[in-house]
């Protein structure tokens, strides 16, 4: 599933081709992915100007000439592919945008788990899928102390909290686990028990690999850009995601990695460093 370096890398690369084009022709397949695609939604986009491209949490938004906004969210399996007009769909094309300077941008999704929907600007503070997601973590703003606020006195473990996104948007199970062993705070400390001074170095930590994550990504497209123009996915480095039983990479306690399930979800972390 796409974390959010991905989704913002995605952004990245879609900007220089889609920030400012007219959509000449717009295509799609009429499916139902995570929900039904919005009624008429090629009619309400053929022709229209797309402003510019922003990220909120793991939502790409594409901000139309008249005030509407396309929410993308790429699910489980979704990509971003960048083509020339004359090039091959398939039935897994959900949305095909032809912009007027000939380059055509498929929004590819075979498991269908992902989602577009057509905003009003002015409601995006309030939709449904955006209204209730918490503080972006690599806003200027995000530090200790607004984490410690959506924190509150939560009882639960700080872990899975984390993948709350009214507490953090766009934190997905990989960088939960990354960021709390970069701070070394044990994942099963209760969330709303966390100091000042943890909370400012967890806030940091968070931004710090995702920041990586993305100029990583960014990398990888520059040194490696596939010839189908697909956008969507790379190579990461984790310390401790998936690294089960493998050492520890970040200090010299001679402990492994250990694995432990909360809230359905795996968790990687040094019980010697994080406690
Ligand atoms: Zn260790």
């Amino acid at each position: 599933m796409p974390e959010l370096p991905e989704v913002e890398t995605v952004k990245r690369g879609l900007e220089p081709v889609l920030a400012g084009r007219k959509l000449a022709a717009v295509k799609s397949s009429g499916l139902k992915l995570r929900a039904p695609l919005p009624e008429k939604l090629e009619n309400r986009l053929i022709g229209r100007t797309i402003k510019i491209l922003t990220r909120r949490a793991k939502f790409l938004l594409l901000h139309l000439d008249d005030g509407m906004v396309l929410i993308v969210h790429l699910g489980m399996s979704g990509r971003m592919n960048i083509v020339t007009p004359n090039a091959v769909t398939d039935r897994h094309d959900h949305l095909i945008l032809d912009t007027d300077d000939n380059v055509r941008v498929i929004f590819r999704d075979p498991r269908r788990f992902g989602l577009l929907a057509l905003a009003s600007g002015n409601e995006l503070s309030t939709h449904p899928l955006l209204g209730d997601l918490g503080p972006e973590p690599l806003e200027d703003d995000f530090d200790g102390t607004a984490l410690l606020n959506r924190l509150g006195n939560k009882k639960g473990p700080i872990k899975p909290t984390l993948l709350d996104q009214t507490v953090v948007a766009g934190i997905g199970n990989i960088y939960a686990s990354e960021a709390l062993f970069r701070a070394r705070i044990d994942p099963k400390r209760p969330a709303g028990a966390l100091q000042k001074k943890e909370a400012d170095l967890l806030a940091k930590s968070i931004r710090d690999i995702l920041n990586e994550a993305i100029e990583s990504g960014g990398s990888t497209l520059r040194d490696h850009a596939r010839p189908d123009g697909e956008l969507g996915y790379f190579q990461h480095h984790f310390n401790v995601y998936a690294k089960e039983g493998q050492p520890c990479p970040g200090c010299d306690c001679g402990e492994s990695i250990k694995r432990i399930v909360q809230g359905g979800r795996s968790t990687f972390y040094c019980a010697k460093r994080q406690s």
